[in-house]
C-alpha cells in the first residue's frame, strides 16, 4: 500500500485535506492526460466489498477523498486518522469558484433532464466568466452515449463533472477513460442537483458536527434503508481493526 493512502475495507483513500485535494486537482490540470477523481463514502465502500469491479475502479483513481464522516471515523478506528472529510460537492465548489480566473473549461454530464442547464445558468450567474462549454442529462442509451463522447471530444473541456449516481458514474468514467479527451473527470453524485438549486446541503452546523447524514435521514426518510449500511460499515471496520492489532 502506498504511504499516503489508508486502506478502508479494500478502498485506498488519500490522506488529504480539502485544500490539499484542491491543490492536487490544479496540478492534474497542468498535465495533458485524463485524471479520475472519486469521493467514496461508507456506502460506496460497502458496495465495493461485494463488487470487485467497483473496488478496482475506485482504486484506479488519481485522487480518492473521504466523502462521508463515516469514512473519517473508520480511519480513526483503523488507527490512521484522516484529518477531515473532503466531500465531492465541497471540492467541486472550490474548483468552480476559481474557474473564471484560471480559464479552464467545464462540461456537465448528469442529472434529470433540465438539471444540468439550470446548474449551468446558476454557475454562470454566480461565477461570471466561467466557461461551461457543454452539457447533457444523465439518462441516455448506448447510441446517445457515443454522441456525448464525440461531443466531449470535439469540445475538449478541461474538466467533466459526471453525476450519474454512486458507482454508475465511477464505472462510466473508468470505462471511457481512454476515449475521453479531457484532463479531469470527477464523479460528484447529486452535486449538479445542488448547483441547480434542486437539492440542498445540510445546514453548516450539521456538517460541522459530522451530522449531515442525520439531517438527510430526517429530510429524506426513504433513504433509511440505504443508510442501514452505515452501522454495518462501522462494525465491519471495527472487526477488521481488531484483526489488525
Ligand atoms: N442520475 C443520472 N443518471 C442515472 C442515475 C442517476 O443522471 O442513470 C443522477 C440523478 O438524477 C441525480 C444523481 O445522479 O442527480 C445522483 O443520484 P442518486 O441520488 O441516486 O445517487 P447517489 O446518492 O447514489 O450518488
Amino acid at each position: 500500500m502506498m504511504e499516503n493512502t489508508i486502506d478502508i475495507l479494500g478502498v485506498h483513500i488519500d490522506f488529504v485535506t480539502l485544500a490539499q485535494a484542491e491543490e492536487k486537482i490544479w496540478r492534474f490540470l497542468k498535465e495533458d492526460k485524463l485524471h479520475m477523481v472519486f469521493t467514496p463514502n461508507s456506502e460506496m465502500i460497502m458496495v465495493a466489498m461485494n463488487d470487485p469491479k467497483l473496488q478496482e475502479v475506485l482504486n484506479a483513481a488519481n485522487l480518492k477523498t473521504a466523502d462521508g464522516i463515516g469514512v473519517v471515523h473508520a480511519s480513526k478506528i483503523l488507527g490512521k486518522p484522516l484529518k477531515e472529510r473532503v466531500a465531492g460537492f465541497d471540492l467541486a465548489k472550490r474548483i468552480v469558484e476559481k474557474l473564471p480566473q484560471t480559464g479552464h473549461s467545464l462540461y456537465l454530464l448528469g442529472g434529470a433532464p433540465g438539471i444540468a442547464e439550470t446548474a449551468k445558468q446558476n454557475l454562470e450567474k454566480q461565477y461570471t466568466g466561467i466557461k461551461i462549454v457543454g452539457l447533457h442529462d444523465g439518462y441516455f442509451d448506448v447510441q446517445e452515449e457515443q454522441r456525448i463522447i464525440r461531443e466531449i471530444n470535439t469540445l475538449k473541456p478541461d474538466i467533466v463533472f459526471v453525476c450519474l449516481g454512486m458507482s454508475k458514474q465511477e464505472k462510466w468514467i473508468y470505462d471511457h477513460r481512454n476515449e475521453l479527451k479531457t484532463k479531469l473527470c470527477m464523479g460528484i453524485g447529486g452535486s449538479l442537483d445542488v448547483f441547480a438549486g434542486k437539492a440542498q446541503r445540510a445546514p453548516d452546523i450539521f456538517i460541522k458536527f459530522g451530522l449531515e447524514w442525520f439531517y438527510r435521514l430526517i429530510k429524506e426518510p426513504w433513504r433509511y434503508k440505504r443508510m442501514m449500511a452505515l452501522p454495518k460499515f462501522a462494525v465491519t471496520v471495527f472487526l477488521k481493526g481488531k484483526r489488525q492489532k
